[in-house]
């Protein structure tokens, strides 16, 4: 049976999804059902294996605040819940403390979004960059078509070589920039999150910039995880590309991440990494514990 046959079908893909945007936490409308349970009855039903998350204070300077709520759903989430640190660029000390705190509580990826009015060339983001390059890390990157978050975009990709630049929310806006900018930069790749469903831009994105260059990304809970599955299982791509979408090309980008290991100690929630005693460059070399390559076995609350 086909992928757009399942769909038809209402069944889930029969390999597991890797999901490389996904959200939890209150947003400034109402969100149905916010608990952790709601969000993986879903993921279940719709054959999520792996889904990484931010929290939607990613848009504000409450950055850490988020990134504690995350751990705490990371520890409930059955190892389908992953996370993607949040960071406000306030400067560089705080951004390098506050990344390496949350690296080491078992974060895999960095979410960078700029509604906080801070360009993603910002140097009060260098340390994460450095810290995401050391460790190998997906940074996604919001974005809606605009020349200046692809420019940036494609100068911190370029910098950077070993993390892995994901530009969310492809052909939202300016598709071609998109592609050009997944063009520029080996380390570039695009994800497909967006509520609308354009005819022909996942085709189109294929196309231009190659079926290993993009990466199934939902936005839930903003979006509807379902919604943005189906749109993938049903688009005219054979199903050996969409399975690079919906797997595979994720599973090469998280394959390579040197952080998150099951066995990494996570601090209490209540206790997230303090931002303002900054530890200085030289805790650049600070050991990370459990340096395990990035697994499917998720996150697990250490001990019996
Ligand atoms: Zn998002």
């Amino acid at each position: 049976m086909t992928l757009c046959d399942r769909l038809r079908r209402g069944l889930p893909p029969p390999f597991g999804v890797i999901d490389m945007h996904g959200h939890v936490g209150r947003y400034a409308y109402p969100i149905a059902d916010l608990a952790s349970e709601g969000l993986l009855r879903v993921l279940r039903r719709a054959g999520i294996e792996t889904i990484l998350c931010s929290h939607m204070q990613c848009m504000s300077a409450d950055a850490d605040w988020g990134n504690a709520q995350v751990l705490e759903c990371l520890r409930q989430g059955e190892g389908r819940l992953r996370g993607y640190a949040a960071v406000f660029p306030s400067d560089p000390q705080t951004v390098h403390a506050s990344v390496s705190g949350w690296i080491r509580a078992g974060f895999i990826g960095i979410k960078l979004h700029d509604a906080n009015q801070f360009r993603y060339d910002d140097p009060a983001y260098e340390p994460a960059y450095r810290l995401a390059n050391e460790h190998r890390l997906p940074v996604l990157m919001h974005c809606w078509g605009r020349p200046a978050q692809f420019a940036a975009a494609v100068r911190t990709a370029r910098a950077y070589p070993d993390l892995t630049v994901i530009l969310a929310h492809g052909g939202s806006a300016n598709p071609e920039g998109y592609a050009q900018a997944a063009q520029a930069a080996p380390n570039i790749l695009i994800d497909t999150c967006l509520s609308r469903s354009p005819l022909g831009m996942i085709e189109f994105l294929v196309a231009r910039a190659g079926p290993e260059r993009i990466v199934f990304g939902s936005d839930g809970y903003f979006y509807s995880i379902t919604q943005q599955l189906g749109k993938i299982m049903g688009a005219e791509l054979p199903d050996s590309v969409k399975r690079l979408i919906l797997r595979d090309n994720a599973l090469r980008v998280l394959g390579r991440v040197r952080a998150g290991g099951v066995e990494a100690p996570a601090p209490p929630a209540e206790e997230p990494p303090k931002t303002t005693d900054a530890p200085g460059p030289s805790d650049d070399s600070h050991p990370v514990p459990a340096r395990k390559r990035w697994s499917t076995r998720g996150v697990r609350t250490p001990g019996p």
